[in-house]
């Protein structure tokens, strides 16, 4: 007689291995949001910055002019520059207070930003004189609070984010609307 194979619906369960004790919950745990939620939060936060960065650099090349301010300022530097344009952050990007702050950027070609990375004190130093004669006021205030090394408590709080992206975007329209009047000026004489 032929049997019929039987059909099971749940696969077999291993035997013989003793399932791990589950370890207790931690009461921190117990606090913590649904992590998938938060982590929603946190792309999105991600994002913010992410668009705020460029947004930053947009108005730093709009306000400061593309092009590499150590080679313009300071030609004696013996540097071979190069034709890609970055921004860079006087007050190093550690600092949370500055990060997105125009006067704090420079834009300077890659090799001069690599320069600055690799401690080349000639190249450090010429950016921290274009942005001190640039606005001397705000260079000394951010130097001071630069000091105490405080973190930025705001800097990831999507209110803090969408602030600065506005001042940002006020900036840029100022900046634009600027020169496109200069422009109608040139374009009527
Ligand atoms: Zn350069």
């Amino acid at each position: 007689m032929k049997r019929t194979p039987l059909k099971r619906k749940t696969p077999l369960k291993r035997t013989g291995f003793k399932r791990k004790k589950q370890k207790p919950l931690k009461k921190s745990w117990l606090k913590r949001k649904p992590p998938k939620k938060k982590k929603r939060k946190k792309d999105w936060i991600k994002t913010l910055h992410n668009a705020c960065y460029k947004l930053w650099k947009e108005v730093c090349y709009k306000k400061w002019g593309r092009y590499c301010h150590v080679q313009r300022k300071y030609p004696e530097i013996r540097i071979k520059h190069t034709d890609v344009i970055q921004v860079d952050h006087c007050i190093t990007r550690a600092n949370k207070y500055f990060y997105y702050d125009i006067w704090n950027g420079t834009p300077v070609c890659s090799s001069c930003n690599r320069a600055k990375y690799f401690k080349q004190k000639s190249v450090d130093r010429a950016i921290e004189e274009i942005v001190r004669k640039r606005n001397p006021g705000w260079y000394k205030q951010a130097v001071a609070i630069d000091r105490m090394k405080e973190p930025n408590p705001s800097f990831n709080k999507i209110w803090w984010i969408e602030e600065i992206m506005q001042d940002l975007q006020g900036e840029l329209d100022r900046v634009e609307g600027r020169r496109n009047f200069a422009k109608l000026l040139k374009g009527g004489s």
